[in-house]
């Protein structure tokens, strides 16, 4: 029998014994064992009581849901998301590999791929990913990764991960970062990536209470992500594991109610006067549009939008908000404001700070919605549009 999302985000495995409804939470870090040949049989079998950051009951069972939840063979937790993406990258890529990546990705995975690997050999090439063909005409014999974010942040440009896929062959993975669509809205699995990677700090925990991570792929990789994982230690403590399960079982409630508040405040910023521009993949004017009704249930949690006038009308917007507050992240159950482009320290670095088109970026708002009423929210939007413009 095919279970429906919801309904696997609450199940509980039971096997038919007494199974605590709410998952053990296993601390220690370390196990006895009868005898030294089972010792080392712990220790060569993978086995989860062996030691802590070897494997831990707890992270086991989050990441077993996780993997469920994405349809895939195997999952793996971390203790965050660029834990997650670190490792994952540092378990496949070698000295002279190739990488082709979106341009539009989190700033902080740019960075890791720009300045840290680079140094270590690994070529990445940056592309306008919105257009599958800049992806694909760049592979070469030495390509070894696609990395994909979509939706991206902060503007939440969509990328056609199935289109990418068909042009991807053996030798080469395709990761995709689809933290701000969660599992709930979408599947990168299923349309042809061979990882899905989620910062589960943001949606899947969604109560801006737990930091983590999560990867889910073929058994074979994610193998090969845990040997990278035991060496680095990136992994996910037990307490944040049992959290990540507690915010997954509402995690389609949230992002259903998330999804619609954020389409109603998208539709109403659009034709605000103080609203140069709004991005969000469900608005039928976005140019992911096309793109992302097909390959998404809904246009997700996230809305960024262009205050008229720039960074300095936009402060004043941020500033004048009474019920919304402002804080990074996103996915959490209460709505928050922040401007990306304020936050973007490599923008002082390269002196892009003092670029016409970053000025312009500057008025960017990215707004994580939340499970507030849509009347309130839009009460305390319109009250600070109006004051931006003062
Ligand atoms: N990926 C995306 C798309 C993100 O937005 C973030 C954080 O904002 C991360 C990865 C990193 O996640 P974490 O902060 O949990 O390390």
């Amino acid at each position: 029998m095919t279970l429906g999302f919801d309904t696997r985000l609450v199940r509980v495995a039971t096997n038919g014994k007494n199974h605590p409804l709410s998952e053990p939470i296993v601390l220690a870090t370390t196990y006895a064992a009868p005898s030294a040949a089972s010792h080392r049989a712990m220790f060569l079998g993978g086995s989860t009581t062996f030691y802590r950051r070897f494997g831990n009951p707890t992270a086991a069972s989050a990441a077993r849901l996780i993997a469920d939840l994405e349809g895939a063979e195997e999952g793996i937790v971390f203790g965050s998301g660029m834990g997650a993406i670190t490792t994952s990258l540092l378990a496949i890529l070698r000295a002279g590999d190739h990488v082709i990546a979106s341009s539009e990705i989190f700033a902080q995975t740019r960075s890791v791929l720009d300045a840290v690997l680079r140094g270590y050999g690994v070529e990445t090439e940056f592309v306008d990913a919105r257009v599958a063909t800049n992806v694909t005409s760049r592979i070469r014999e030495n390509t070894r990764l696609i990395y994909l974010e979509t939706p991206s942040n902060p503007l939440l440009e969509i990328v056609d991960i199935a289109t990418v896929a068909k042009a991807v062959r053996p030798g080469i993975e395709l990761y995709v970062d689809g933290t701000f669509a969660s599992p709930a809205l979408q599947s990168p699995l299923s349309f042809g990536a061979t990882l899905s990677v989620h910062s589960a700090t943001k949606f899947l925990g969604g109560h801006s209470d737990v930091m983590g991570g999560v990867a889910s792929g073929r058994r074979e990789l994610i193998a090969q992500i845990r040997e990278t994982q035991i060496l680095f230690g990136t992994v996910m403590d037990p307490h944040a594991a049992w959290l990540l399960m507690r915010g997954v079982r509402t995690l389609g409630l949230r992002v259903r109610r998330q999804a619609d508040t954020a389409l109603a405040l998208a539709r109403k910023l659009s034709v605000h006067a103080a609203v140069a521009s709004v991005a969000y993949p469900y608005l039928e004017t976005d140019p992911g549009y096309a793109v992302a009704s097909k390959q998404m249930l809904g246009g997700g949690g996230v809305v960024s939008f262009v205050v008229k006038g720039g960074a300095v009308p936009a402060r004043r917007f941020v500033d004048a908000l009474q019920l919304i507050p402002i804080a990074t992240s996103l996915g959490g159950v209460e709505t928050i404001v922040e401007l990306p482009y304020d936050l973007d320290f490599t923008a002082e670095e390269n002196g892009s700070g003092n670029d016409p088109s970053a000025a312009a970026q500057s008025g960017t708002i990215r707004m994580s919605v939340g499970l507030e009423d849509v009347a309130d929210l839009w009460a305390d939007l319109g009250q600070a549009l109006d004051s931006s413009r003062s």
